[in-house]
């Protein structure tokens, strides 16, 4: 018996929105708008989603001794998210500082802080909750031999979840754990590189040969594809057609979802259909943590 059903080990940031009519060049000032600050980062996102669609989940991150590590505990205890994983101090809290033109697009720069210093040692420290945890999750905002270690700390009949997000190089031990590895569009073509094939069925082929037992792929309005294990096929996944607002954290909210409902053992095709019901709904609201369905909302729509 797990007492969680999901336990995300990532990252959590405070984002810091200011809306400006354009960028400063080099040696340049702009006056934008009043602040925003709202609370972000992957892990952070994914833990927030999975805990109001019901979720038994807890976040293993660090934040800073700081306003915005309070920020990030306050915002993970009201959505209901377990944080007795969540570790204070080492550095800053990570910020993205995001600055958004008037036509929606986005300039960020992120300083990991605190996100750097969730080391393996920290998972190993954590290894009560892993033999706690149905389905554990990461994502590549924390060091790579953190997610190493998760792999390698897994309970024994838990399964692996990740989304290699930002892109980047995956050792061979964290690709063979991944049940599935989801991946949008331009992380599949990272991982792939010229051996990416014109279609999303030759991606998810392709990923399958570097050895995760399960691949994701995460496609916009498009919805998703999923394939498992030899099969040659692969399964397309419709999300519902809505007017989309903004998609910041549809990925976050779709893996935590998926990552749910296999805890509740349903197939990786059951799973994704929901799951891209859930990054539907994400993206018919405003922000990232704000705009994430109760499971009431996606049932209803
Ligand atoms: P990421 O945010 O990681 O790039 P996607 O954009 O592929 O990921 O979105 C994740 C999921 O959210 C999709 O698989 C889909 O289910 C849902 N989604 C995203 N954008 C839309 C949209 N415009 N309309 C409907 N569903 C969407």
């Amino acid at each position: 018996m797990y007492d969680y059903d999901l336990l995300v080990v990532g990252s959590a940031n405070a984002d810091l929105v200011i809306g400006v009519e354009r960028r400063p060049g080099p040696g340049e000032t702009v006056l934008g708008s009043d602040l925003a600050v709202h609370p972000g980062g992957k892990g952070a996102n994914q833990a927030v989603a999975a805990a109001r669609l019901g979720a038994r989940a807890a976040l293993l991150a660090r934040v800073g001794d700081d306003g915005y590590g309070r920020l990030l505990l306050d915002s993970q205890r009201a959505a209901g998210v377990d944080t007795v994983g969540m570790l204070v101090g080492g550095a800053p809290t990570g910020v993205a500082l995001i600055t958004v033109d008037p036509s929606g697009d986005n300039s960020i720069v992120v300083s990991p802080g605190a996100n750097a210093r969730l080391t393996p040692q920290d998972v190993r420290a954590a290894a009560s909750l892993f033999q706690a945890s149905r389905v554990v999750s990461a994502q590549l905002e924390i060091p790579l031999e953190t997610v190493v270690e998760t792999v390698r700390s897994l309970a024994f009949d838990s399964r692996f979840v990740l989304n290699p997000s930002p892109a980047g190089p995956l050792p061979a031990e964290v690709l063979a754990a991944c049940d599935p590895l989801i991946v949008n569009e331009h992380e599949a073509r990272f991982l792939l590189g010229d051996s990416a094939g014109p279609a999303p069925e030759d991606w998810a082929r392709a990923l399958l040969l570097r050895g995760p037992r399960s691949v994701v792929i995460t496609l916009g309005a498009a919805g998703a594809l999923v394939a498992e294990g030899s099969t040659t096929s692969s399964v397309r996944v419709e999300s519902p057609r809505v007017d989309a607002v903004d998609t910041t954290g549809a990925g976050d909210a779709f893996t935590a979802a998926l990552a749910w409902r296999l805890s509740l053992r349903e197939s990786l095709a059951q799973a994704a259909a929901f799951a891209a019901r859930v990054g539907a709904a994400a993206v018919t609201r405003q922000g990232a943590q704000d705009s994430f369905p109760t499971a009431d909302e996606v049932f209803a729509r």
